[in-house]
Formats: C-alpha cells, sequence, structure tokens
C-alpha cells in the first residue's frame, strides 16, 4: 500500500496511524464486553472476563491476559470515579494493511470506555415497546463479535416504529433474542396447564434455550435465579412471537439496562400495557439480592 485518504486528504501510507488499519474496522475481527457498576462496585466482573475470555479464544485470538484486562478494567473505572458506570471494552486482532488471513505476529488492540450510566427511570417504570425483525446473523451468535451490523440495522428499523428494542426471529419462525438483549416470558397458570405440561402449578419464566444462536447473557443466569427465588418455575424453550404475543408479562435483560418491562409487542399491547406483576417482583429480588453489596474490584 502506498497511499490513503482520510476524508478528501491524500496520505502517505505509512504516515496512518495504526487505528485506520485496525482488523475491527476492515472487518469486525474482535471481541467485546459490557460491564456496569452499580453505586461504585462492578456487577458480574467474573463472568464478564470470563465470557470475554471464550469469546477471544473462540475467534482464535491468543496472548491476552485476563488479568491483565481485569487490572485495566479496575484502573480505568476508578479512574473515571463514576459509581454508576457503563465500562464497554473490546479487543481485535491487531493493525496491518487490509488481508484477510492477517499476519500472524499481529499484536492486539485493547480500547475501553467508561461512561455515566443512564439508568433511563422512564423505561424503568413505564416498560418499552418492542417489534419483530428477522435475524440476519451469522451461526455464532454465541461470540460476542464486533460484527453488529445486523443488530444495527433491526435496531434503526425498532427506532423507526417507536420501539426500544428489536426481537429478531429466526428462519423457523422462533424468537432467538434482542439485538442487544435476551427475551423473556411469563406465563400464567392457565397457560401452564395447556402448553407447559412439563412445569409445576404457577407462573412459568420462558426464554430460549443456551445454543450459538444467542448470545449467553450474563444477566440471563441471574434472573432466572431471581426468578426461582421468587418461585417462577424456568423454562428455557423458545418462542415463537405468536405465544409472545398472548404472555401475561414479556421483558428484556442486559447488563446495562438489567430487568425491562416490554408493553407492547409489535402492534399489540402486552396485558394491561404497565409493567406486570411478576416482571416487577422480579426487577425488585434481582436488584435486592444480586445488585446491592457486590465486591470491591
Ligand atoms: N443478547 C445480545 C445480542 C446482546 O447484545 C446482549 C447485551 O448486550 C445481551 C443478549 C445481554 O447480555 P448480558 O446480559 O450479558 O449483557
Amino acid at each position: 500500500m502506498q497511499i490513503a485518504m482520510l476524508q478528501d486528504q491524500i496520505v502517505l501510507a505509512e504516515e496512518l496511524e495504526p487505528v485506520y488499519l485496525d482488523r475491527g474496522i476492515f472487518f469486525g475481527d474482535g471481541v467485546y464486553e459490557v460491564v456496569r457498576s452499580y453505586d461504585g462496585k462492578i456487577f458480574g466482573l467474573e463472568e464478564h472476563l470470563q465470557r470475554f475470555a471464550r469469546s477471544l479464544s473462540a475467534i482464535n485470538i491468543k496472548g491476552v491476559d485476563i488479568e491483565s484486562i481485569r487490572s485495566r478494567v479496575s484502573r480505568a473505572f476508578k479512574t473515571a470515579g463514576i459509581s454508576n458506570a457503563k465500562i464497554y471494552f473490546h479487543i481485535t486482532r491487531g493493525s496491518e494493511p487490509r488481508n484477510h488471513v492477517g499476519r500472524a505476529e499481529s499484536k492486539p488492540n485493547f480500547f475501553l470506555t467508561v461512561t455515566e450510566l443512564d439508568d433511563d427511570s422512564e423505561e424503568k417504570t413505564k416498560g418499552i415497546a418492542v417489534s419483530t425483525h428477522p435475524d440476519w446473523r451469522w451461526k455464532r451468535c454465541d461470540i460476542k463479535s464486533l460484527n453488529l451490523l445486523p443488530n444495527v440495522l433491526a435496531r434503526r428499523d425498532a427506532a423507526k416504529k417507536g420501539c426500544a428494542e428489536a426481537i429478531f426471529v429466526d428462519r423457523k419462525g422462533l424468537i432467538t433474542e434482542g439485538a442487544a438483549s435476551a427475551f423473556f416470558a411469563i406465563f400464567g397458570r392457565s397457560d401452564v396447564a395447556e402448553n407447559h405440561k412439563t412445569a409445576p402449578a404457577g407462573q412459568i419464566l420462558r426464554s430460549a434455550p443456551l445454543t450459538a444462536n444467542i448470545l449467553p447473557s450474563i444477566t440471563r443466569d441471574f434472573v432466572f435465579k431471581a426468578g426461582r427465588n421468587i418461585g417462577l418455575a424456568v423454562i428455557e424453550r423458545s418462542l415463537t412471537p405468536e405465544e409472545a404475543s398472548r404472555a401475561d408479562e414479556l421483558f428484556i435483560t442486559s447488563t446495562t439496562k438489567d430487568i425491562v418491562a416490554v408493553v407492547r409487542f409489535d402492534d399489540k399491547l402486552v396485558g394491561d400495557g404497565k409493567p406486570g406483576k411478576y416482571t416487577k417482583l422480579l426487577m425488585r429480588e434481582f436488584r435486592r439480592k444480586y445488585c446491592e453489596e457486590l465486591p470491591a474490584v
């Protein structure tokens, strides 16, 4: 490569900042994580670091010391001094002239940001509308990769419809997850008898099983635990949009938002159009049990 152009300016290739040659830009060749803090303590850091290590290994980026990532996260978090923070970090395979295979000696690039978390209280109290969108993603959605174009397009489509999240529906007509969240339904007693014969009597909490079609969400694990704590029976089985549209309650979860009620699913109101009783109970249990008294990092 001899020359490059930045906007309308021609520059010599050798003078280019390495950041312009990051494989993350050319190919989305990297993986990322997002963690958050509650009142000055990071939630689930161990779990997020483990998932990050799995993602790195799945795309064969070698030589990253997870302990050094932990200390970078901790140092940046302490330096920022933000008590309710969102910490984003990624690693790409490195910077080099565009070439699919890449050089073996490429050195991974690390990038991190700490920002104030906007715990949107209106979303929390009133819930959100969601819209379905075809799941156009690849077959390894269990890897938290930087390739997020299908997620971006689905979210933009949802926003155009006045919705805060897009819910992916795969080719078989099954809901996988949200564009940036896990997706859950709560069914009441009558549905238990009719459609969930294996569940004990009572409300059930249902979400897609962990496969390569979805991200192994950290919040999901804690939400299942919180659900069991409040007496919900947990079922890991995919839902169709039709089933979701007649659930008693729906909600999404993610690290930055924890639990947010879904009050409209496409054109249909969920329940009475307000966050449901069990969703609210879950929110309380989740915060009380898993977000207070976190260990210091
Ligand atoms: N699914 C997708 C596609 C996501 O992007 C996210 C979070 O960003 C989640 C699920 C929720 O994962 P977690 O609870 O680990 O934040």
